[in-house]
């Protein structure tokens, strides 16, 4: 399998709870190395552009209002198979149908306020990480 990199979001509930050390927990622990983090404050606009591929769906605004609403930690997950590994740890989308042992199904408060973000393929992981991230900032 082929080394991957992805991008990670924790996202403001987490930060709020002062998760962002478990959940880095979780990522090493499955074979994640972090090869790149910060800590910013996205604006509601910088979120929108984030998510726009879900802008017709009805939770749109209320989750670009959430993402602004506290600081949150962007990262690049690198390993083997890191896209659909980072999505493992995570667990399903909704928290009640998350596995057990999972970031959501431990640490996720709602379908909407579920902790983490990870990209979904290679295309958008490269689309994701360039969103956040510049060439000198990845060190993997
Ligand atoms: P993900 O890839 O597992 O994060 O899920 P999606 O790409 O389908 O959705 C993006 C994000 O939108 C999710 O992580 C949630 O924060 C939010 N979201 C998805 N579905 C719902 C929903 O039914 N209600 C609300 N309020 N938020 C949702
Ligand atoms: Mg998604």
């Amino acid at each position: 399998m082929a080394v991957e990199r992805t991008l990670s979001i924790i996202k403001p509930d987490a930060t709020r709870r002062n998760l962002t050390g478990k959940i880095n927990a979780k990522f090493e622990e499955a074979g994640l190395r972090i090869i790149a983090q910060k800590r910013i404050q996205l604006t509601k606009a910088q979120a929108g552009e984030f998510y726009k591929v879900h802008a017709e769906r009805p939770f749109y605004d209320e989750l670009c209002e959430f993402m602004a609403s506290e600081p949150v930690v962007v990262q690049v997950l690198e390993g083997e198979g890191a896209i659909a590994k980072n999505r493992e740890v995570m667990g399903a989308t909704n928290p009640a149908d998350a596995a057990e042992g999972t970031i959501r199904a431990e640490f996720a408060e709602s379908v909407g306020e579920n902790s983490v973000h990870g990209s979904d393929a290679p295309e958008t992981a490269a689309e994701e990480i360039a969103y956040y991230f510049s060439g000198l900032e990845l060190v993997g």
